[in-house]
């Protein structure tokens, strides 16, 4: 059976892809997700800006119930990791890890983005020893104790937020002494008395022992070397754009993609190949917010149906 539409990654973009893909009328649709729905929201400890939902409420809960509302509609989903999505004519093949293929006549790729290391000694050998790249996950474990944070975006300030509720004491690292953040966030970070800002000061080296982490030297401008004893290091210093499923077998890529490696798309989400739409924050100019991607992924599903349409009924 050749799918009429092949959603790759089940964050906010592939799951609200699979509801509009469904219940405008494609019959069948698959979304393969590599790991439990919901994406990298999941990870947050609190979403306040997802329009009609108020009061606190973590990524988790916010995500909880959109699986289920797209499986109502006739969404199936398989939990496998794809490989390489290719084009054969004019069908498309979704390679995955266990070696088999899917046949669809369209696909939209949401397989979104992953948090970047920064690079720093000890980072990848102490990863999972006390490095972090998940408060939510990981917070709890430093419950009363000193924690470490790294970078000066978005998710570094919300997530040392989060993190000082539970920890006594959290250093917020950053290289620069500006903040990418939202205002209120950074207003916010600053009036909490158990964050210390370091600025201007970069990790060295996280070191540690048998039990793991026991603190990380950090260097500012002026060379001057600190050493801060932290069971735990929390790194949100950006992502990557996961689009390793539009590499081909010579190393180009599917469709169009920036310097960056983001998914070139028109404003319906059509990339440079027929048939292959990408939505989420994959693509071009994302703003990188739930409500764009789900956004994305609606608009992405009403021409996946258009091109289906033409293409089986013409
Ligand atoms: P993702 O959510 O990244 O989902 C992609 C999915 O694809 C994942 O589930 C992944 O497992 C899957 N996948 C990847 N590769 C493959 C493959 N090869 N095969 C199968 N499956 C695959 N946004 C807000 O609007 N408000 C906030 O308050 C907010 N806070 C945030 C806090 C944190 C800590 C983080 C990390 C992000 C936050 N964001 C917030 C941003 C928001 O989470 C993202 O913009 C949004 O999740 C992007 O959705 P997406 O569907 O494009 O991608
Ligand atoms: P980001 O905005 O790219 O910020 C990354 C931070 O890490 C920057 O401050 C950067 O420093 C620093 N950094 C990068 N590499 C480093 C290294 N090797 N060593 C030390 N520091 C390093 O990433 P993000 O905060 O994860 O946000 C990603 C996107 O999601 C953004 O578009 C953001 O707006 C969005 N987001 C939104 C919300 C929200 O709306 N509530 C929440 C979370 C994320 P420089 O500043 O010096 O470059």
């Amino acid at each position: 059976m050749v799918l009429d539409c092949a959603i790759i990654g089940g964050g906010p973009a592939g799951l609200t892809a699979g509801l509009y893909a469904t219940r405008g009328g494609l019959e069948n649709v698959t979304m393969f997700e590599k790991g439990m729905p919901g994406g990298q929201i999941t990870q947050s400890s609190e979403i306040e800006n997802y329009p009609g939902v108020t009061g606190e409420i973590s990524g988790m809960d916010l995500m909880m119930p959109w699986p289920e509302q797209c499986q109502k509609f006739g969404l199936k989903h398989e939990m496998v990791e794809v490989k390489r999505v290719s084009k054969d004519g004019d069908i498309f093949k979704i390679h995955k890890e266990d070696g088999s293929t899917t046949e669809a006549h369209s696909v939209i790729v949401c397989t979104g983005s992953s948090p970047r290391r920064a690079g720093f000694a000890g980072e990848d050998e102490l990863f999972g020893k006390g490095v972090s790249t998940c408060a939510t996950c990981d917070g709890f474990f430093y419950k009363g104790k000193e924690v470490a944070v790294i970078g000066g975006g978005d998710t570094a300030l919300e997530e040392a937020l989060y993190l000082a509720k539970i920890c006594s004491k959290v250093y917020l690292i950053h290289r620069r002494d500006a903040f990418r953040s939202a205002p209120n966030t950074i207003e916010r970070v600053k009036k909490t008395q158990n964050i210390e800002l370091v600025l201007n000061t970069t990790p060295e080296e996280v070191y540690g022992d048998n039990m793991g982490v026991t603190g990380i030297r950090v260097k500012n401008k002026e060379g001057e070397i600190r050493d801060i004893k932290v069971p735990g290091v929390f790194i949100f210093v950006g992502y990557d754009v996961n689009n390793q499923t539009l590499i081909q077998e010579d190393g180009s890529f599917l469709c169009d993609t920036n310097k960056q490696g983001e998914v070139v798309v028109d404003i319906s989400m059509r990339t440079s190949v027929k048939g292959l739409f990408a939505a989420g924050d994959m693509r071009i100019e994302a703003p990188k917010q739930v409500i764009s991607a789900a956004g994305d992924g609606a608009v992405a599903a009403l021409q996946a149906i258009s091109y289906v349409d033409e293409k089986l009924n013409s």
